[in-house]
């Protein structure tokens, strides 16, 4: 790529009106990809106001559900038919392999395909009124304009999870994707155009958090912000969302437990382990980066998740043999690495990784050695805190009580795995897991039909499914007189 990167705003491509750039940088090679446009609070209020416009007073207001739902299936439909654009995009910019974009790009399609299905379908409900001669009727409006910040390590699948439920049922926009992977939130911009959205329904904001993503959060105009990223960002979001009192929607961080009973299967839960926590680098917020596994199998279970974890490749994300990228920059590694240091100082044994990798094509590269640490207590930070890196944590448990108590030891609650050939047992255990998302034999499946998000610090409402598309919604209560006539109260 060589042209610069420009943002989306009232139907135009613009620069920012200072004037700045930033480099976007390849993580397998620190290549520079392209310059991005460098927004900041100005071009974010111009972005506002054109939302504003479109939403008040524009022709977004006359378009139907099924028309609104028609532009959302045409979308999908552009997203199928650009996939390979967009997955080589999301490769260069986040270091993933080509072949997890590419499955990204599917749900991004499904995601748009699933709100495109349902624009039409809410036709409010009557309800029955206590009082005589009246009709009483509730139904779902547009929230107005809505902020939308998302993060770097599902750009644009994170995007689509809040644009396609918020265009579906009439709102207008302004994302702002992260700053270090904004090229295929971009090509997502280009696509909106080429379907004919009206100007000023989709902005698409470049720029830092601390300013283009402040205006978002501050901005009386704004309606409703929603935001996915690490819950010390979500803290100040929701602080400086509180000025106009917005609707807000957090989805944040976890430290997910996958518990394995000594009755699992065990060839199937050790290669599930391996994907739970080394996919996409461990830069999952669902990743499940604190195994329990019960003592009677832990020496064994661990043995062959060493032998495997050994063995995984890391590389390019588009050489199609690598099986983990980089992580996503410098200052990241650095972190992960830093939490390793934790570990070993707080006496987990490192028993796999825990480095950079030595081989001389990956020194350009922000890569670090699938990590485990065995010997795990939850009082221990690296048990604790969200890593976000290639790192499993390790404990043992004798009990399903124990089992139950240690995998809720967290402030987090977004999902957690139990593996058990004992059905009843697998019902007990999920049952008190506190978390938005429990999966019984699997590890990370989601999709749009069903809901995602957190209990506890690990995110306020929902998205996906029927629930994240009423957080995108008011609820208005319209209540008739049939039969008006002096009250003579007064
Ligand atoms: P981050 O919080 O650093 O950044 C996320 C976004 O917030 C970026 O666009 C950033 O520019 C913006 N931002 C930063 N400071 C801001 C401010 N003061 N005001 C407004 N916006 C601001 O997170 P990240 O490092 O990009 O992403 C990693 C985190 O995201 C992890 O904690 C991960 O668990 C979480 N995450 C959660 C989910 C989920 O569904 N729960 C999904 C993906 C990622």
């Amino acid at each position: 790529m060589n042209t610069m990167l420009k943002m989306f705003i009232n139907g135009k491509w613009e620069e920012s009106l200072s004037g700045e750039t930033r480099e976007i940088i390849n993580p397998f090679n620190q290549d520079v990809i392209t310059l991005a446009t460098e927004g900041n609070r100005l071009d974010a209020q111009r972005a506002i106001k054109a939302a504003r416009e479109a939403f008040d007073t524009g022709e977004w207001r006359d378009v139907s559900s099924v028309e609104r739902g028609h532009l959302l299936f045409q979308v999908a439909e552009k997203i199928r038919e650009y996939k390979d654009e967009l997955s080589h995009l999301e490769t260069l910019d986040t270091g993933k392999t080509l072949e997890e974009s590419k499955a990204d790009m599917d749900d991004i399609a499904g995601v748009f395909q699933y709100y495109a299905g349902l624009a039409d379908k809410d036709t409010g409900d009557v309800i029955e009124s206590p009082i005589p001669n009246s009709i009483s009727r509730v139904v779902r409006e547009p929230v107005g304009v809505c902020g939308q910040i998302t993060p770097w390590n599902y750009p644009l699948l994170q995007a689509s999870w809040k644009l396609a439920p918020a265009l579906a049922v009439g709102n207008t926009i302004v994302l702002k994707p992260s700053e270090i992977t904004p090229l295929t939130t971009i090509k997502m911009a280009e696509i909106f155009e080429e379907v004919g959205f009206p100007p000023g329904v989709i902005n698409i904001v470049l720029g830092s958090g601390a300013t283009v993503g402040a205006e978002l959060s501050e901005n009386p105009d704004v309606d409703l912000i929603s935001f996915t990223g690490g819950g010390n960002t979500g803290r100040k979001i929701m602080q400086a969302a509180s000025g106009n009192f917005k609707k807000i929607s957090l989805e944040l961080g976890g430290k997910n437990p996958n518990v394995v009973f000594a009755d699992a299967h065990m060839e199937t839960a050790v290669d599930y382990a391996l994907n739970a926590v080394f996919f996409h680098s461990g830069q999952v917020c669902s990743a499940g980066a604190r195994l329990l596994v019960e003592s009677t199998i832990h020496d064994e279970f661990i043995e062959k998740l060493k032998e495997k974890a050994s063995k995984i490749r890391m590389g390019s994300g588009l050489d199609e043999k690598t099986q983990m990228g980089p992580v996503i920059s410098k200052e990241h590694l650095e972190k992960i690495e830093d939490f390793i240091q934790l570990g070993k100082e707080e006496g987990a044994e490192l028993v796999l990784g825990g480095k950079r990798p030595e081989n001389p094509a990956l020194q350009q590269g922000f890569f670090m050695e699938p990590t485990i640490f065995t010997n795990c207590h939850t009082r221990m930070r690296i048990v604790q805190e969200e890593v976000f890196g290639p790192v499993l944590t390790v404990e043992t448990f004798d009990t399903e009580e124990q089992a139950i108590k240690l995998a809720n030891d967290s402030v987090y609650g977004l999902a957690g795995a139990v593996w058990t050939q004992d059905g009843n047992r697998a019902e007990r255990v999920v049952k008190q897991l506190r978390m938005g998302t429990t999966w019984i034999n699997d590890f990370h499946p989601y999709f749009p039909q069903a809901p995602w998000g957190g209990y506890k610090q690990s995110g306020i409402g929902r998205e996906l499914g029927s629930a994240g598309l009423e957080e995108y919604t008011e609820l208005k209560h319209i209540y008739t007189n049939l039969q008006p006539q002096p009250m003579g109260w007064f």
